[in-house]
């Protein structure tokens, strides 16, 4: 198991490092003045519990706010231990949170629905192992919902939350911390994972990084990857923008894409960028 660590970027920005084994994304604590402000959920009472108690004994004050990036059971499971914070969602957020509700979690639950494909079989394994025994599942719901982009001032420090939709959730908010120059994008930017087929789709992607585009930031929060510099961000914004228009060109044939993309580059395609492809071939 992956060990969780607490990093700080900047004076006012806390985050604890993800966990892939059982899906634990990254949580963001937003220190103002006079408000602070948690960044998702966590996926389980026991993630969320060992994030405050992490941030309690580095004297970190705890939030009386919480924005939620979008519906997926990883971000929001840990709500229901928030008792007293105010929770903020896009309003479709909430929808999909409410269709949760009735579900069973128990693994035979978990198995009928990745058989009826309505859940995916990577989701029900991390949840299996993030809940080892007992399954206290309880889905809270949030506070306020919004439409479109809301501002808040935290005394000094002020945060934008904003709907940017996507592939990979249609509800998907991005946390702007505006003085930080920090991009909290939740999990915006990576591909629909389920459908029956991992996919990108040229559209989705050129209206969400036009989005993007519009924050002026120097350091983005992927939820489950990690932090990276506005230089790293931009090389994997060229290599969407780039696969999204070869798609478009080549209709979707990958020898095609394949062979003008290596043109370009001088190079053979890496792991990650035949991923990449492979993703827009499948949303083409
Ligand atoms: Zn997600």
């Amino acid at each position: 198991m992956q060990t969780q660590r607490i990093e700080r970027i900047g004076e006012r920005f806390w985050y604890q490092t993800p966990v892939s084994e059982t899906d634990r994304p990254i949580l963001g604590m937003v220190v103002g003045g006079k408000k602070t402000l948690m960044i998702d959920a966590g996926n389980s009472e026991a993630h969320t519990r060992y994030f405050l108690k992490e941030l309690a004994d580095r004297q970190v004050q705890k939030p009386g706010l919480l924005a939620l990036t979008h519906w997926h059971w990883d971000h929001i499971f840990g709500l229901s231990a928030l008792d007293g914070v105010v929770s903020f969602a896009y309003h479709e957020t909430k929808e999909a949170m409410e269709k949760l509700i009735p579900l069973s979690w128990s693994n035979e639950a978990l198995d009928e629905r990745v058989q009826a494909g309505t859940e995916i079989e990577f989701c029900a394994t991390a949840i299996k192992k993030e809940f080892p025994e007992e399954r206290n599942i309880t889905i809270a719901l949030p506070t306020v919902t919004f439409e479109g982009r809301m501002e808040m001032d935290l005394g000094g420090l002020t945060c934008v939350l904003q709907h940017v939709g996507g592939d990979h959730a249609s509800d998907s908010v991005v946390i702007y911390i505006k003085e930080e120059k920090i991009l909290f994008l939740g999990d915006c930017i990576y591909a629909d994972i389920f459908s029956p087929k991992t996919n990108y789709t040229i559209e989705k992607t050129r209206e969400l990084l036009n989005q993007l585009d519009t924050f002026d930031a120097e350091t983005y929060i992927l939820s489950h990857s990690g932090a990276i510099s506005r230089e790293e961000y931009q090389q994997e914004v060229t290599l969407l923008r780039m696969m999204a228009s070869l798609t478009e060109e080549f209709q979707g044939d990958s020898v095609k894409i394949k062979q003008a993309y290596e043109e370009q580059l001088g190079r053979e395609l890496n792991e990650d960028e035949l991923e990449t492809m492979q993703y827009f071939v499948n949303g083409w």
